[in-house]
């Protein structure tokens, strides 16, 4: 058997296709493929805008500074994400403060949200951690009494529901991002979204994606058709459309791809549930996971032997990653000032947890062979302890 990574792209024929005709046209870049994207994707979340980035990171930069996220402005996070949804702040000046998670999801913790608020605080960005939707109506109440925007980092999160909603529908927020990159749900090789309901963020979305650059709205009279203005300090975010044509053709394989993260997760639980060594995801009542991870958390008398665990299942050729090392504990978080024991419960995650693999490609076969593995390597380690 070939080793298995912990998530992969699904690319089929008719997606090598669909870019093989972009390539034989005139326009690669600019053309219309990306606001076909746009319009697929809005339809698909439920959204009324969507915008489309050369990255998530990309999209997370520009929805941060639509929302109007400025030097010196406070935003809520949580430690337990990919670097990126922080970092997008930092781009703007602005400081992130981290709210710890709950040692169950993962998720941010909504019952700590409202001490961390002062009158700095610009914007939450809740991070749907492994697809499983954190508690919006919470965060949403909390924006609306405090003023605050949100923002949904939902680049795990495409496919999710949240009491029977689509994530991406913006009822509970001001915007949610998503990702295309090959570990997602749908790819683009690079890529990212952004989809809101409301159209001055979508005008500043679109600007900001390309130099903040118009032909609309002159401050100036026309000097003719060549005629343009730059309004804001804008950037080069655009998706090409070669990468749109290969997102459009993903996207119509989502809902089979979420079903399918869905019955693998399925599989896994049913062999895994009431295990001695790690707890599995559970999804709570109001959620329906898109199920981008699979993460497990290694129980206590285990848990500090994950190296270990790690290295014998990389032995196995069973790729295996670990989401995530908590951001403030980076070598750059640390130099600006934040320290350990910020979140405990963060911290603790980030020793339990292991992600196992978990994409649609999986077959059966594969998923028989990680169950087996996986059951293997944790008996072994009990036969230690005896
Ligand atoms: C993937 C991801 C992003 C964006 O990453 P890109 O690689 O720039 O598309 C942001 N936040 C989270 C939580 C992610 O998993």
């Amino acid at each position: 058997m070939n080793s298995i990574p912990y998530s992969r792209q699904w690319i089929d024929e008719d997606d090598i296709k669909a870019v093989e005709s972009v390539l034989r046209t005139d326009l690669i870049t600019q053309g219309s493929k990306p606001q076909e994207f746009e319009r697929d994707l809005a339809g698909y979340c439920g959204g009324k805008y969507c915008v489309v980035f050369n990255s998530g990171t990309s999209a997370l930069h520009a929805a941060y500074f639509a929302c109007g996220l400025e030097r010196n402005d406070e935003f809520i996070t949580s430690p337990v994400s990919f670097v990126a949804s922080s970092n997008a702040g930092l781009y703007l000046g602005a400081q992130p403060v981290f709210v710890d998670v709950d040692g169950d999801t993962g998720n941010i913790d909504v019952s700590k949200i409202e001490e961390k608020i002062t009158e700095r605080t610009k914007l939450i960005v809740p991070i749907h951690y492994s697809g499983h939707p954190v508690d919006m109506e919470k965060i949403f109440n909390l924006a609306q009494k405090y003023g605050i925007s949100v923002i949904e980092d939902a680049c795990h999160a495409l496919g999710a529901r949240y009491k029977g909603d689509k994530i991406g529908q913006c009822n509970l927020s001001d915007m949610a991002v998503l990702s295309f990159h090959p570990v997602k749900h749908v790819t683009t090789g690079e890529g990212g979204a952004v989809v809101t309901n409301n159209e001055s963020y979508y005008q500043k979305l679109l600007m900001f994606r390309s130099h903040g650059v118009t032909k609309e709205n002159l401050m100036n009279k026309s000097e003719g058709d060549w005629y343009y203005e730059m309004h804001s300090l804008g950037y080069n975010y655009r998706m090409t459309d070669i990468q749109a044509a290969l997102g459009i053709s993903q996207l119509k394989k989502l809902d089979a791809f979420v079903e399918r993260r869905r019955r693998v997760a399925k599989a896994y639980n049913k062999v895994f549930k009431d295990n001695p060594y790690f707890d599995i995801p559970q999804e709570r009542n109001y959620a329906g996971s898109s199920y981008h991870l699979y993460p497990i958390r290694i129980m206590d008398p285990y848990k500090n032997r994950k190296k270990e665990i790690f290295a014998m299942l990389k032995a196995k050729k069973l790729g295996v990653q670990v989401h995530y090392i908590p951001i403030y504990l980076q070598p750059y978080y640390q130099g600006l000032g934040y320290r350990k024991g910020l979140c405990p419960k963060a911290e603790d995650f980030y020793k339990r947890e292991l992600s196992i693999p978990l994409y649609p490609a999986l077959s059966d076969e594969e998923v028989e062979y990680v169950v087996k593995t996986i059951s293997n390597v944790f008996n072994t380690l009990q036969e230690d302890v005896h």
